[in-house]
């Protein structure tokens, strides 16, 4: 990519697009093009095609996705399929049709099956039943992979795509019922703090294992990848460890600098039990995450307070 490369960063709102602008801008890159939702709604299949015939950009960022955490996935499975298979069809399509040299499809670690061995390593897609908590993100995902791979081999379109890790980080959502785990227990336990609580409430068991990438090491990989990897085949990218959700809510509760105790709720979903990525690959292309949890947590905390003040 030439530093002037026009480059559309779908989503750049987002966790993940907006670390992306931020980490191109500061790689100097300044041919940018961002549309918000309401400029551009991306499920519409017409007005997708009406702006890459006018903006015409060179490479794409597909950062742009209906997300949530384990129960807005339960809650709203027709969006998060509708909305994520829309968005991929529509904004692949046009990239294929305006000529774009290099796309850059970002899918999840759900899309591997629920039983799958850990790590899981890219091979593993499409080898066993999915979870069910949220198999409509991860179909849809799974559709944007193959669209990609799809694009590839009838038309040679370089699309690439990579599954990140659960992730975390500046601009991530805090809202209790839509957010992911980190972003709502850092909230639980700073509101706790505040008004002297005595308990905080983590949902399940505490026993799945999860792992955290730091959102800005992600945006740091897609630019590497962007540069450095054109295969078909999907690329994890992760830290390589994970941790217990009931060691994610004691290591942000020691963070916050809660005293009270830590509750479980068993009726709500313990999700899969553990999706650990393999990370051999990316980490043989040269690039290894570098954002320890407990830096990347003080970070997202720092950035959280000062939205509130
Ligand atoms: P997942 O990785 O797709 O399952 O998404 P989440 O980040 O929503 O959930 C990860 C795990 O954290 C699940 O086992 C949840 O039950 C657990 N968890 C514990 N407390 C919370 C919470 O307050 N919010 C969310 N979203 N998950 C929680």
């Amino acid at each position: 990519m030439r530093k002037d490369a026009k480059i559309y960063v779908a989503g750049h709102r987002g966790l993940v697009g907006s670390a992306i602008v931020r980490e191109l801008r500061s790689q100097g890159y300044d041919n940018l093009i961002t549309r918000t939702s309401a400029e551009l709604d991306l499920r519409y299949q017409a007005v997708v095609d009406a702006f890459f015939r006018a903006s015409r950009p060179e490479y794409v960022f597909l950062a742009a996705a209906k997300v949530g955490g384990i129960l807005a996935n339960n809650r709203h499975p027709a969006e998060f399929i509708y909305d994520n298979l829309a968005i991929a069809t529509n904004v692949i399509h046009a990239a294929y049709c305006y000529g774009v040299k290099k796309l850059l499809f970002l899918g999840s670690s759900c899309i591997y099956p629920k039983y799958a061995r850990q790590p899981l390593k890219e091979e593993y897609l499409l080898t066993g039943e999915l979870e069910p908590t949220n198999e409509w993100y991860a179909v849809a995902k799974i559709a944007g992979v193959k669209l990609c791979q799809a694009y590839r081999r009838q038309y040679g379109a370089n699309f690439i795509a990579v599954m990140p890790a659960n992730l975390y980080g500046i601009n991530d959502n805090f809202d209790l019922e839509t957010s992911h785990v980190l972003p709502a227990l850092l909230r639980k336990f700073h509101e706790a703090k505040a008004a002297g609580m005595s308990a905080v409430t983590v949902w399940g068991s505490g026993n799945p294992r999860r792992e955290f990438l730091y959102v800005d090491d992600l945006a740091e990989a897609c630019c590497f990848l962007m540069q450095n990897y054109n295969d078909e085949e999907i690329i994890n990218v992760g830290t390589g460890t994970d941790i217990t959700i009931r060691e994610l809510a004691e290591l942000i509760r020691e963070i916050v600098g809660f005293n009270g105790d830590i509750v479980y709720d068993r009726t709500k979903p313990d999700g899969t039990f553990q999706k650990l990525l393999d990370v051999t690959k990316i980490n043989r292309l040269g690039w290894q995450a570098k954002t320890g949890l407990r830096e990347g947590i003080e970070k997202t905390y720092r950035w959280f307070k000062d939205c509130l003040n």
